[in-house]
């Protein structure tokens, strides 16, 4: 669970195409990371795979059906969002409860989902607490686990770590690695930070202007960048 394969994915907003005609195949338990400039279509191609914009033309399949026009709710992935859109009004639990509320779940099973989370993430003990009294980091985790309640067959995360601080940083990003290897679930991150992405991708998408320039390992693209951009995107001198 948790192959993504967009062919032929195309998107234009108006007059403006912001994304032309694209393939790319993700695997199963891939941790696979978007890359590329301010404006060169990194968000627009996460909230295609995420249902949140209609593709133009193409079609997105996951885990080999279509789902291209299925409702974002309905695609089994779960988007991260900064730790900004938590509730404020509400505790950590009922923040990382929300989504399954919203859908109706029974409630044991609910608490079941939210336990099991937190002390993943290392939230027992803040669930009664409200998203101002965590420090930064602990408020990304509870947006984790948002997502985690809701058992994705993929996390999708748009700069999770934009608006932290440069310390705090560095180890969400050795939580989320860590969380991908203990979840073993794919996820697909974007990120305009070289270093992001090559400490945590299996597998790194370099994106110019809505065009794919390298898809490879983090080594791959160090060693044999494709073109003078990979290369001075993320290649080593030369
Ligand atoms: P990135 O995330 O890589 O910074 P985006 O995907 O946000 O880039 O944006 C890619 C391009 O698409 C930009 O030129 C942006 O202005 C444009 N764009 C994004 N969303 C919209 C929209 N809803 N309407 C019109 N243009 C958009
Ligand atoms: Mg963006």
């Amino acid at each position: 669970m948790g192959r993504i394969v967009l062919d032929k994915v195309k998107k234009t907003f108006g007059e403006v195409t912001v994304i032309p005609p694209l393939d790319l195949e993700i695997e199963d338990g891939e941790f696979v990371v978007f890359v590329g400039p301010s404006g060169c279509g990194k968000s627009t191609l996460l909230r295609l795979i995420a249902g949140l914009e209609d593709v133009s033309s193409g079609q997105i399949r996951i885990d080999g059906q279509d789902a291209t026009n299925v409702a974002p709710a309905k695609r089994g992935l779960a988007m991260v969002f900064q730790s900004y859109a938590l509730y404020p009004h509400m505790s950590v639990r009922k923040n990382i409860a929300f989504p399954l509320k919203m859908a109706k779940m029974e409630q044991a099973e609910i608490d079941r989902r939210v336990d099991s989370a937190a002390s993943v993430l290392n939230l027992t003990p803040y669930l009664e607490r409200r998203p101002g009294q965590l420090s930064g980091g602990q408020r990304q985790r509870v947006a984790i686990g948002r997502a985690i309640v809701r058992e994705p067959a993929a996390f999708l995360f748009d700069e999770p770590l934009s608006n932290l601080d440069a310390a705090l940083r560095v180890g969400m990003r050795l939580e989320i690695s860590e969380l991908h290897k203990r979840l073993a679930t794919t996820m697909v991150y974007v990120t305009h930070d070289q270093v992001e992405a090559m400490t945590m991708a299996d597998k790194i998408v370099v994106l110019q202007a809505g065009v794919i320039e390298q898809v490879g390992s983090p080594l791959t693209l160090y060693h044999t960048p494709r073109n003078k951009f990979v290369a001075g995107f993320i290649g080593s001198p030369r």
